[in-house]
């Protein structure tokens, strides 16, 4: 996790939500609960949502396997369906996977403001994908959209996406991290001044 800058909190709850049942599913059922089966990761582009979930697939040695909302729907239209089953299925195969949702609005918008079929069949799809997955905790679907709203709200229920993540832009003391990690390996000139950069760049990402 030291690849990623000034998101602690926000990585130690993705940790409790996806790493915690990938590891130790035995925990969920002896407590005779579901473990989260979705994590939504909402926020700007290039605040680090797709970094975190790579670093998590990597931490928890879950098999990785992520697509692209606009991809899938551009370039396989009318097949999209299809590409999503595969990787529900390809994701089952592996005793513990991550499948990994960039862009989710893209691939589920809202049914009540889309007007295409093909779009609605796609959410319902991955509706049925989502709700055919056992609770045992072995798969966890993630996502990441800056538009929370746009995806269809069917999604965002129990035994779908029930967990939901905000990730925010880095404050001062985040930015001056994340410039750390990027400079690590680079020779900095001696009047180079990570701290005031990381002053001087509110609401840079
Ligand atoms: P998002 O998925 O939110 O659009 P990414 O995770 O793809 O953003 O971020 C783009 C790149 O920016 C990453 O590959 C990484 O190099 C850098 N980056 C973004 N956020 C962070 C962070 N918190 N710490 C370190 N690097 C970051």
């Amino acid at each position: 996790y030291k690849d990623v800058g000034g998101l602690a909190t926000e990585v130690r709850r993705v940790r409790e939500m996806v790493e915690l049942p990938l590891r130790r599913p035995e925990i969920f059922e002896d407590l005779g609960i579901d473990a989260p089966r979705g994590l939504l990761l909402y926020g700007p582009p290039g605040c680090g949502k797709t970094l975190i979930a790579r670093v998590i697939a990597q931490q928890t040695d879950a098999f990785f396997i992520s697509i692209n909302g606009p991809e899938v729907i551009q370039k396989h239209y009318g097949e999209s369906e299809e590409v999503l089953r595969k990787v529900f299925e390809t994701a089952q195969q592996h005793p513990t996977s991550i499948i990994f949702i960039d862009e989710i609005d893209a691939l589920a918008p809202n049914r009540e403001t889309v007007l295409g079929e093909v779009e609605k069949r796609v959410v319902g799809q991955l509706l049925a994908l989502m709700d055919g997955v056992a609770s045992r905790g072995n798969l966890v679907v993630m996502a990441a959209t800056n538009l929370p709203n746009a995806v269809d709200p069917a999604l965002r229920r129990p035994g779908r996406f029930d967990r939901e993540i905000g990730i925010n832009p880095p404050t001062k003391a985040g930015r001056l991290e994340i410039l750390r990690i990027h400079t690590r390996f680079m020779p900095l000139a001696a009047d180079v001044d990570l701290e005031r950069i990381a002053a001087v760049t509110h609401g840079f990402l």
